[in-house]
């Protein structure tokens, strides 16, 4: 049993990318944090996604302003974390006709499109801005505040640094079973108590999150990915395809009609392509969408031929063998118009922050901020 409670400590559950984010920012402020995770390390949606920092396609207004809270704020933790792959790169949507220019140039004419820092480019500038695209492209919506960092590194790299301050205390391979005022009970039956106990379990429908009644807000969703071997050119951007504008909030404009029926397969798979390439070369593809639970367990090929093609079409260069396929689930709030994530109250000093959804990695900072502030409000 963990000493008892004395003022100034936090415990935190679940050592994603939200988890570890409200650590560092607790133990930044002098505050001492008692960090649990059911895991030997951590390996939920986290390390599985692309690590995009994507600003562009968001909502306007408070999604948008959470979004560029937390770019800046993941800037500033670069500065602090050594190891997060971070980079300023950007991000292209790709355009191979008419109606898909027609919609980016409507975005482009948003009052809010400056922050986005976007700007529409025709095809040579669109070239010239990252050379490995294909000559073919019709232009792209080039989005500069769009950025990157490494999903395998990030959160062992803010773990390390949390390993640093001497208010830290790191449980892992505790899962958390019940919750009580203050206080937390792991899977062996040890209570751990703080002034506050932030709930972060990412999408993992454990007893503990079972037993959440604004669970029911909230639905899983999981996506197939794939990681080439080194490309051989440098991409000097991220990259998406225009399907990705039939998703993203932000294209929600006149023009999102006018697009052309996506491939049947794409459709079905509530598909886009995401293009990113890693630090050592490897290109990171994917996604899917899938909502109806239960999920498979295995990975279905028809969605990876599709985009491969895709990514092979996109590129001046052939496309590098594939050398991993994986799967991720990822929570969200099933409206999003309502609350940009799930925070509730669950017992009296314990909160549950989750179902982020999509934009996680980009968001979190900025969630893990408001959770400290709140607290030392
Ligand atoms: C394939 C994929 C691609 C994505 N791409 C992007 C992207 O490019 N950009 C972006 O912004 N977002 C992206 N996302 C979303 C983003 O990854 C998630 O929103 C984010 O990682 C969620 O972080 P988290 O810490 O809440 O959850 P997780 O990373 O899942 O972490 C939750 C942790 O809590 C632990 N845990 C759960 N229950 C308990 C318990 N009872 N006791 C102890 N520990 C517990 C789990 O073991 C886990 O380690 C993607 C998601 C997926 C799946």
């Amino acid at each position: 049993m963990m000493g008892a409670a004395k003022a100034g400590r936090v415990v935190v559950v679940g050592a994603g990318i939200l988890g570890a984010l409200h650590a560092l920012f607790a133990l930044e402020r002098g505050l001492e944090v008692v960090h649990l995770e059911k895991d030997p390390r951590p390996q939920g949606a986290s390390v599985r996604n692309f690590g995009l920092v994507w600003v562009g396609g968001r909502a306007g207004g408070a999604e948008l302003e959470l979004a560029l809270r937390a770019r800046a704020l993941w800037e500033e933790v670069a500065e602090r974390v050594e190891g997060l792959g971070w980079r300023a790169a950007g991000s292209l949507t790709v355009a191979t006709e008419e109606a898909e220019l027609s919609l980016m140039k409507q975005a482009c004419e948003r009052a809010d499109a400056a922050l986005r820092k976007w700007q529409l480019l025709d095809g040579p500038a669109a070239h010239e801005a990252n050379p490995e695209i294909s000559p073919e492209t019709a232009g792209a919506l080039h989005c500069g505040a769009d950025a990157l960092v490494e999903p395998r590194l990030a959160v062992h790299a803010v773990r390390k640094r949390l390993e640093g301050f001497e208010g830290y205390n790191w449980f892992p391979g505790r899962e958390v079973m019940q919750v009580a005022p203050r206080k937390v009970r792991d899977d062996r039956g040890e209570w751990y108590g703080g002034d506050r106990v932030f709930v972060c379990p990412g999408a993992t429908t454990t007893a503990v999150v079972r037993g959440f009644a604004g669970l029911a807000r909230t639905r899983r969703v999981r996506l197939q990915m794939l990681e080439t071997a080194p490309y051989q050119g440098r991409l000097t951007t991220s990259l998406a395809d225009a399907d990705s504008m039939r998703y993203y909030p932000a294209f929600d404009l006149p023009g999102r009609a006018s697009l052309p029926p996506q491939p049947e397969v794409a459709a079905r798979w509530h598909a886009q392509l995401l293009l990113v390439q890693r630090l050592d070369g490897s290109l990171t593809i994917g996604d899917t969408h899938e909502y109806d639970e239960p999920f498979a367990f295995d990975l279905d090929d028809e969605i990876y031929r599709h985009l491969l093609a895709r990514a092979t079409s996109l590129l001046r260069r052939p496309l590098p063998p594939v050398r991993r396929r994986w799967a991720g689930v990822y929570s969200e709030v099933r409206d999003a118009s309502r609350d940009l994530y799930w925070r509730e109250e669950i017992d009296d000093g314990v909160e549950v922050v989750s179902g982020v959804g999509g934009r996680g990695m980009t968001c979190s900072p900025a969630i893990a901020e408001q959770s400290i502030a709140h607290l030392a409000g």
